[in-house]
């Protein structure tokens, strides 16, 4: 649907200036001006603007495009919600980060992580939702409709779901940032299954790097675990297991300095530590297990975290303040996985319009059993 055909919303209406239209690879309308610097490389679309000043209103405001917000939007855009999605600058996500994702359902010979991405916001779209890829910088939940801004443009909602996701910490040095999803990964959940008898290895000191060196053992012929000091901050119940497995082999003070390989990792050069000495081995992939940062910085103000920085949802998706929800990652350490985000998209558009309707805004909540 374009703007030009769109029914008026109930709420008032987009205020959008329509400009031109285009396709985005991502299937995504874009209007208005592209501003280079915050284009998603990803995409390589142009940011949606709203220019008329006035703030863009909607029953179903959704931060965030990865599995969680694509989801949530498709549920609201088929409960006739005209939902807006504020995509981001990074549109798609987490798994616009990955090659083959083979955990998905429905997709039995895999599917690129960028190809599902894509398939999610084009479904969102058949049904009329529209997209602004455009990051959020301040909200005020005080009251409804909430506000939101996204660089400098408003958007008003009378419902929010937030649904930005975590980000993946990398060790941030060129040669990992090219070798991503070609033997660099930052999942060992959704990628150990293709080190299947190779040598990798695992970067990192916590608890997540010690499980995660642990379950890849399952499928890795030997698994390599890099940590840069001297002391472990994982438990030491994790520790123990670590050093107790046989097919895991601990490198204390030793830093990756560069991921070797052209094409596909084919070997780290490692740095001791304490000396600066250096030294090359053959490795077949890289586990970076450093830790997540979730995206809740402009939500701090106005909704609890828990130590780690993660939104902490009430009941269900529903946060402490009525008409605000929570799905994905934002909230989610323990699962992070495409699946179980999406399942969340759709618990918090149901709960959404349950709300909306019965604060007498929307008109008939999806018929579910329950
Ligand atoms: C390397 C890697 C490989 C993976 N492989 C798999 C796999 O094979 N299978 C699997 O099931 N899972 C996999 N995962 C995990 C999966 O990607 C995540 O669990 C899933 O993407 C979480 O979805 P989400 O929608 O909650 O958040 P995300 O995918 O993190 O999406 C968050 C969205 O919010 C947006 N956002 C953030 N801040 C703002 C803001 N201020 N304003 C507006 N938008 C904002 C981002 O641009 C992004 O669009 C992988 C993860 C990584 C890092």
């Amino acid at each position: 649907m374009t703007d030009q055909n769109r029914p008026d919303s109930p709420l008032g209406g987009l205020k959008i200036n329509l400009g031109t239209a285009t396709e985005t690879p991502l299937g995504g309308l874009s209007i208005g001006t592209a501003d280079p610097a915050a284009t998603s490389p990803l995409a390589g679309s142009p940011v949606t603007e709203a220019t008329d000043g006035a703030p863009t209103e909607t029953k179903v405001l959704i931060i965030g495009s990865g599995p969680a917000g694509l989801t949530a939007a498709i549920y609201a855009a088929r409960a006739n919600l005209e939902p807006v999605v504020i995509a981001g600058s990074a549109p798609g996500g987490q798994l616009m980060l990955t090659s083959e994702i083979e955990n998905y359902p429905g997709f039995p010979e895999g599917i690129e992580g960028q190809d599902l991405m894509n398939r999610f916001r084009e479904q969102a779209e058949r049904f009329g939702t529209r997209f602004f890829d455009l990051d959020v910088d301040r909200v005020d939940l005080s009251g409804r409709p909430f506000h939101v801004w996204a660089q400098d443009t408003e958007f008003a909602g009378q419902s929010v779901i937030l649904a930005t996701g975590a980000s993946a910490l990398w060790l941030n040095i060129e040669s990992e940032q090219r070798l991503r999803g070609r033997g660099v990964s930052a999942c060992a959940t959704c990628d150990g299954f293709f080190f299947r008898d190779r040598e990798i290895a695992v970067v990192g000191g916590g608890d997540s790097a010690m499980e995660e060196a642990n379950y890849l053992t399952r499928f890795a012929s030997k698994v390599h675990l890099l940590h840069r000091r001297e002391g472990f901050r994982a438990s030491k119940i994790m520790i123990d297991r670590a050093y107790g497995n046989p097919k895991i082999e601990v490198h204390t003070n030793t830093e990756v300095a560069e991921v070797l390989g052209d094409d596909k990792v084919e070997g780290l050069r490692l740095r001791d530590a304490r000396t600066g000495e250096e030294r090359s081995i053959p490795m077949e992939g890289l586990f970076i297990a450093i830790g997540h940062r979730p995206n809740t910085e402009v939500f701090r103000d106005w909704l609890p975290t828990d130590e780690k920085g993660y939104l902490v949802p009430h009941h269900h998706t529903a946060s402490r303040i009525h008409g605000v929800f929570i799905a994905g990652d934002v909230a989610d350490h323990r699962y992070r996985q495409a699946v179980t985000a999406a399942g969340d998209g759709a618990r918090a558009a149901i709960d959404a319009e349950r709300w909306l309707e019965a604060e007498g805004i929307a008109e008939h909540a999806t018929q579910t059993a329950w």
